[in-house]
């Protein structure tokens, strides 16, 4: 029996964090001075992670971070991802995150490990506004340098999250419907989710689906695309054929009925939810020594503890115990 939780939802996506150190400092994610907390573990031990997990049904890995490509070694990581099979005896379906800073170096090496696809987190267009947003001088070229790299490589579809922030970027929706079509990537705009250290989130802070759609529609028209359940996207293309965008709204339009998703955290622990205030330490298991049939009946007792959806704007909303950069996107 496939990994399923109480609702019913199959568990076949696995996001793991490989650390939580970056070299950006965005101001919706890094708003505080936290800095790395919580340190890396050895390849081996996620590797060993990701072997059970994918015994128990997982099909998809997402490696992430605070900036997983400060981590060296993290190709020969993806390259021994990449020996592990499904219960179908079929390759996982590999994708990492970054912010791109140092991608374009890395690119054709990580395809040539058997990575699969990368999407690269990049929040303006517009090179002044991108280092307002990062708090690094001169990244956007480095970004952009990235994301043509990874074209180049074969990491396709190449996607671009952007998340919007009112009063800080939904200017740039347009300009990434531009930079879709020519640069022949998938941009995504995420609603800003109150994941960030320093607790700034508020809903007036959220730019809605129904907004973005709107603003884009007024540039050019859009036909929305058929997507799976378990896509945290909504997909667009534009009517002409040339560029597609995609919008995760977590905020207005949740989509934890499907949700799929559990994360391993770069100190080894499972989170069942972004916003769950719950760490599962798996590391600790293997610290002591269990055996993978015993690392597997833990997973599948922690996956009965997930949460049936986050409560963002409730009143019974209670913050995540971990900010985003430490828990991986
Ligand atoms: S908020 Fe939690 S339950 Fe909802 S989609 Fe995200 S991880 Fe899944």
């Amino acid at each position: 029996m496939p990994l399923t939780d109480k609702f019913g939802r199959a568990i076949t996506d696995l996001r793991i964090s490989v650390t939580d150190r970056c070299n950006y400092k965005c101001i919706y994610c890094r708003t505080g001075n936290e800095g790395a907390l919580y340190g890396d573990l050895p390849f081996a031990d996620y590797l060993r992670m990701a072997r059970v997990l994918a015994s128990l049904g997982i099909r998809k890995v997402r490696i992430t971070g605070g900036e997983p490509l400060l981590r060296p070694g993290i190709a020969d990581f993806i390259r021994e991802l990449a020996q592990l099979r499904d219960v179908d005896g079929q390759p996982l379906d590999l994708a990492l995150t970054t912010n791109g800073h140092l991608l374009a170096g890395l690119a054709q090496p990580l395809k040539d490990t058997g990575l699969g696809r990368v999407t690269v987190s990049m929040d303006a267009v517009d090179p002044d506004r991108f280092a307002r947003i990062t708090r690094v001088p001169g990244g956007y070229e480095k970004v952009l340098a990235g994301v043509r790299a990874a074209r180049q490589a074969g990491l396709g579809p190449v996607k671009v999250n952007c998340v919007l922030m009112r009063g800080f970027n939904e200017d740039q929706i347009v300009p990434f419907g531009m930079f879709a079509r020519e640069e022949n990537v998938i941009v995504r705009f995420i609603e800003f989710m109150p994941l960030e250290e320093g607790r700034v989130w508020s809903p007036n802070t959220v730019v809605p689906l129904d907004e973005i759609l709107q603003r884009m529609q007024e540039y050019r028209p859009l036909v929305e695309i058929p997507h799976a359940h378990s896509e945290t996207a909504r997909r667009y293309r534009f009517a002409d054929g040339i560029g597609e965008i995609g919008i995760i709204a977590p905020v207005s339009h949740p989509f934890c009925g499907h949700c799929s998703r559990i994360r391993i955290t770069c100190d080894g622990k499972i989170r069942t939810c972004l916003f769950s205030v719950w760490d599962h330490d798996l590391h600790e298991l293997i610290e002591r020594g269990a055996s993978d049939a015993e690392l597997a009946d833990f997973i599948r007792s922690v996956v009965q503890k997930k949460e049936a959806r986050h409560h963002i704007g409730e009143p019974d909303f209670v913050p995540a115990s971990r900010t985003m950069v430490h828990i991986g996107g």
